[in-house]
């Protein structure tokens, strides 16, 4: 079994986003890089209710799917469907925008620490324009597994041996998302599909990742993309480390995006600009 090898970092850079909601951008960032089927990761993470609290107030999406994964913290989902979900410490909400959903996300708290992720996975031209879907999972649906000298949160795709399987699944993209925890010196080593894209996010601590003999020092707070193989292999160095691993089957199709939202061709982004002016971006007339 070949153990995938340290092959790029996309570092992260401090932006705002909604209506100035303070984060960390890597995929999807100032670089233009992205992994395929990943199109943008956000860390958020502050203690400061002013980097937090005005929120992302109502926008659109269209296109593809996010996965917002809370960490602490609890904001609330509305969108013009009429769907109403709590976004609470460990929960994630894995929406599937479709041909368009148009959502808000708020805090509900004046104050104490929010932090999480959120992540953009795209979806092949033959489900841009499906139905838009919703799925809230809260801290108890996802599975937590003990290793030695650690726990392994999944959140999508399957834990091995045992197979313990992550809440999602359905998704043409096939995607692992797990959460760990390392304590120092703790190795984690797991088999990730060989055809998958992978990468990897230390957000807490510190570790390396590659085989035994060929350690490389990941950076924090960056996309460390993973090279072929049919391990991922990690060891926290420090203390621990806190780290999310991601892996998905390219789609290898055109990405066009105009913000929030993304297309084959410049002609569908105009057309999803032109269907969201006149207010029929998810196909009916949007609520007032
Ligand atoms: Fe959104």
């Amino acid at each position: 079994m070949i153990t995938r090898k340290l092959l790029a970092t996309i570092a992260s850079t401090p932006t705002s986003d909604g209506a100035g909601v303070k984060l960390r951008r890597s995929l999807g960032g100032q670089g233009g890089h992205r992994l395929d089927p990943f199109l943008m990761l956000d860390e958020f993470g502050t203690d400061n209710p002013d980097d937090y609290i005005a929120g992302f107030p109502p926008h659109p999406h269209r296109g593809f799917e996010t996965v917002t994964y809370m960490i602490d913290g609890h904001m609330r989902h509305e969108d013009h469907l009429g769907n109403v979900g709590e976004l609470t410490e460990g929960g994630v909400q894995w929406m599937t925008a479709g041909r368009g959903i148009i959502h808000s996300e708020m805090p509900q708290q004046q104050e104490g620490r929010m932090r999480g992720f959120q992540l953009w996975i795209n979806l092949p031209a033959a489900e841009k324009m499906t139905a838009p879907r919703y799925r809230d999972i809260p801290a108890s649906d996802i599975p937590v597994a003990e290793i030695a000298g650690g726990t392994v949160k999944v959140i999508a795709g399957l834990l091995e041996p045992g197979s313990i399987a992550g809440p999602i699944t359905g998704c043409t993209t096939d995607p692992v998302f797990l959460d760990l925890r390392l304590a120092a010196d703790a190795v984690f080593e797991h088999p990730l599909p060989a055809a998958h894209n992978a990468f990897v996010y230390t957000y807490e601590g510190s570790a390396v990742t590659g085989p035994e003999q060929e350690e490389v020092s990941i950076v924090a707070q960056s996309a460390a993309v993973l090279g072929e193989g049919e391990l991922v292999r990690l060891r926290a160095t420090e203390d621990y480390a806190r780290i999310i691993v991601l892996a998905g089957k390219p789609i290898g199709e055109p990405v066009v995006q105009y913000g929030p939202f993304v297309m084959n061709t410049r002609h569908e982004i105009e057309q999803a600009i032109a269907d969201y002016q006149a207010g029929t971006l998810a196909g009916e007339a949007r609520a007032s």
